[in-house]
This record gives C-alpha cells, structure tokens and sequence, in this order.
C-alpha cells in the first residue's frame, strides 16, 4: 500500500541533509562490498605491522608493474613508481597524463598502530619466570591488553650489523605471549583504581617462559634458557635488543562479526583499513589526469615526528623530485595538489552516546566519514579544511555516487585526537580527513563495517581520478 507524501515530507525530501544506510542507498553494492572485503581481511591477518605491510604491499605493487623510483629518470603518463623509505613508509605513484604540472592527488594513510614495543633491555627473571618489559606505542588503554594472546614482530639487527626478522605467534602451532592479570578474588585493591589506571605501564610485563637451562641450580636459570632459545633460532645475545624494534601485537586473526557478517573484527584497522582502499584505488587508477601518489606513513600513532612520519620531509622531497624531472619546482607543484588524509575516524557506539554530538557523528554503514576538522578543544591540532576545497571533495564523492558521510570525532570538550592532515596541509596542500568509522578504535580488536570499508575504496578512486 503506498500512501502519497505529505508537503512537508516532500520539503525535507528537497531540503534536508540525506543520511542513509549503505543497504539502503547502494543495495545493488552490498555483495560487491562483501567480496572487496575479503582482500582486505587477508591483508590484515599477514601485514599486522608498518614493515610488514610496507613489504606486503610493495610485493603486490610489483606484481602490478610498480618499479623503485629512480631519481635520475625520466618518467611518461602510466608509468609507476614506488618510494620505499626505511622499509617502514612507502610513496606509490602513477604518473598523470598532466605529470605534476597541475599538481598531485595524494591519498595518505598510516600503517603503525598502537602496540607494545620491547623496552631496550627487556629481558629478566622473576620468581622463576622470564619477562618482556614493554613500552606502549600509541594511546592505548592498558587494561584491554591483558590476558589476550599476542605475538612476536619486528628485527634485530645483530652486533655484526646482520638483519634477522621475527615474526611468532601467528601461524598454527607457534608459541604466543601473553600479559597476566590479577584474579577477581585478589583484585580488591587494584579494582579502586581509576580505569585509565588500572593497568599501569610498568605492569605490562609479557610472560615468555618458565623453565631453566638444564634444571642447573644457580641465579637467572630461566632467562639463560629463553636466551640461548632465542640464541638458536635468531643467532642473537641480549645486547641485541638494544638495535632491535620488536613490537607485540594481538595474535587472533581477524574474522566476520555479526549473524549477518556486515562487520569485520580485528587488530590494526586503524589505519590499514584506509590504506588498503588507498592502494587497491590506486592499482586501479589507470592513466589519471594528474599523478596519483598513495602515501602509507609510519609514526601517526606517536605524532608523525620520526624521518618515516609525515611530519618529515620524505613526501616533499619526493614531489620535489618528481617536479623536477619536469623542469618544475617542487613547491609550485605542491601548492597545486590536493590529498585527502585518509584515517579512521570515530564510529557512534549506542552503548557510549553521551561522547558524541549525534548531528555530527559518523554512523556505521553509512559510508565513508568526511572530516573537516579533527584537534582538540578549540580546534587544536590540525588542519581544518577549507570550505572550497570540502565543496570540491563532496562533489567528486557525489558525481561517483559513494556513500558518504560527514562526522566530528566527539563532543567539542570530550577529547579529540590528530591525523597526518595538518602535516600534508603545512606543505601548502589542501587537504580533508576521510576515512572508515571505527568502533572499539585503539582497542585490541576494533570493528568496522564492509560497506564503509568498499565506501573509502570508491572515494579513493574517484579522487585520484578526479579532475
Ligand atoms: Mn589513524
Ligand atoms: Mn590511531
């Protein structure tokens, strides 16, 4: 039975601010986004930190036709160009039929996450167990990374200046770690601490064995026997955790969530789950107008300072070189492109309403979430987009018909948090925030939903695409 629309339901057709349902507005998209989101899942279970994404994507762009980028070349319309600085942050390009003259597209994300670092001496004994001390990495909160399994990455490099890498606890049948908590029963003190403090730094100590070298008697039996395990499998002695990063991180593999499947659960969506659209748009942008650069930064978790972050000059002296194979200046060509910050931004969750502002809150499934401004308080700590270049950005959104969204991060004075668009923007760039709305972010495992994942691929595209 269809009822005819009242006058004023026809004026808020016309007038109002659309906000739909990705299942609503893109039905006829729904199975694409489910298939695209089974790349991204296999993604996220193999490239779980920056250098193993850094190789993993590097290995795919290969696959693509992606060459090193050779400073003294000369490069034509289509060709395409990797930049891979430290093993850690990457710079994919395809070169524009316009070259850089009219400027790039820049898609930048990061592929850090939060974490446990090892400290730089981290091994002891206590009690007869051996430890890890850790270093977090990232705004986490420390009593979520208890009691779960984690697992083992990074490299050490050895006293004769060797590599080796690690990577233990993912494949069936490794050994993982873990950090213990207290009891219910014995937690009657530790429960009257606040809940940012529950868990505290220095209590972030990883169990990673128990029993001592050949049941000698004698102090430290057990870390001499973890010791000559690690010294077997790594060729390594302890002053090698000193030129070591080893980072651990949740050792359950990422999965389908929900009767429906709609949402996926995992570590580290933040931010591989706007780098992957990035790149796989990127793959996919056959012969742009203009160069398409897809950056996937190290160090946003901790400020981008860092010569793999964005607050260095990796990107801009890439483009410098870029333009000068033109004859160009670097600065001319970097006032002239535009990039859109590609982060995660955060996802309404009913059981928490009160931090958001729901007229400015990103919702999930509804698309991809445009940001015009992320900081603190007074709109500290970034960017904010220009109104002309929003415009500009909501308009190539619309002509490719994505489904997509506007959201703050919370409420004005509830917190806030920072990007890599502020960084992009202080190269004279205009640039806006979008990305994937996230439940549980920072957490060991973090929700998102199918649709807004394929949303960001689509907005990805049409930019680096665009005019
Ligand atoms: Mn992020
Ligand atoms: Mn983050």
């Amino acid at each position: 039975m269809s009822e005819e629309k009242t006058e004023l339901e026809l004026l808020k057709d016309e007038l109002f601010l659309k906000n739909e349902h990705f299942s609503v507005c893109k039905k006829d998209e729904v199975t694409a986004a489910d298939e695209y989101c089974e790349g991204y899942k296999a993604f996220l279970n193999t490239a779980k930190t920056e250098r193993e994404c850094n190789a993993w994507v590097i290995a795919e762009a290969e696959k693509k036709g992606f060459v090193p980028f050779d400073v003294n070349k000369k490069y034509a319309a289509g060709d395409k160009v990797y930049l891979n600085n430290r093993g850690k942050a990457l710079i994919l390009a395809v070169i524009g039929k316009k070259g850089v003259s009219e400027g790039a597209k820049i898609v930048a994300s990061h592929i850090d996450s939060p974490r446990l670092d090892l400290k730089p001496t981290p091994l002891y004994e206590d009690n007869e167990i051996a430890y890890f001390k850790t270093h977090y990495y990232g705004g986490l909160r420390k009593y979520q990374w208890t009691a779960i399994p984690l697992s083992l990455h990074g490299v050490f490099v050895r006293r004769d200046g060797t590599k080796v890498t690690v990577s233990l606890g993912e494949k069936e049948g490794e050994p993982k770690f873990v950090i213990t908590d207290l009891l219910p029963h014995l937690a009657k003190e530790q429960s009257k601490r606040t809940l940012s403090d529950g868990v505290r730094g220095e209590e972030l100590n990883i169990l990673i064995g128990s029993r001592p070298f050949k049941n000698d008697k004698g102090s430290e039996a057990v870390k001499a026997n973890v010791l000559k395990l690690l010294n077997e499998k790594y060729g390594i002695v302890e002053e090698d955790f000193i030129s070591a990063e080893l980072e651990l991180v949740p050792a359950f593999p990422v999965c389908d969530i929900g009767f429906d499947r709609s949402m996926i659960g995992g570590y580290g969506h933040d931010d591989r789950v706007c780098a992957y659209p990035g790149f796989t748009a990127l793959f996919e942008s056959e012969a742009p107008e203009h160069t398409a650069l897809m950056v996937l930064a190290d160090k946003e978790e901790i400020g981008s300072d860092g010569n793999t972050g964005l607050n260095s000059a990796f990107l801009k002296y890439f483009i410098a070189d870029l333009a000068k194979a033109e004859g160009l200046e670097g600065r001319h060509v970097l006032s002239k492109s535009e990039c859109l910050s590609a982060d995660v931004n955060a996802c309404f969750d009913p059981t928490f309403p009160s931090v958001h502002d729901k007229n400015n809150a990103a919702f999930l499934n509804h698309g991809v979430v445009v940001t015009k401004y992320t900081g603190a308080r007074g709109k500290s700590g970034t960017s904010d987009a220009h109104a002309e270049f929003v415009g500009k950005v909501r308009r190539i959104l619309n002509s490719a018909n994505v489904c997509w969204q506007t959201g703050e991060m919370g409420k004005v004075d509830e917190g806030g948090g920072g990007t890599v668009a502020m960084f992009v923007a202080n190269l004279n760039v205009d640039v806006v925030d979008l990305g994937v709305p996230v439940l549980s972010m920072h957490a060991p495992f973090e929700v998102v939903s199918k649709s807004d994942v394929y949303s960001t691929f689509r907005a990805c595209k049409a930019f680096f695409m665009s005019e």
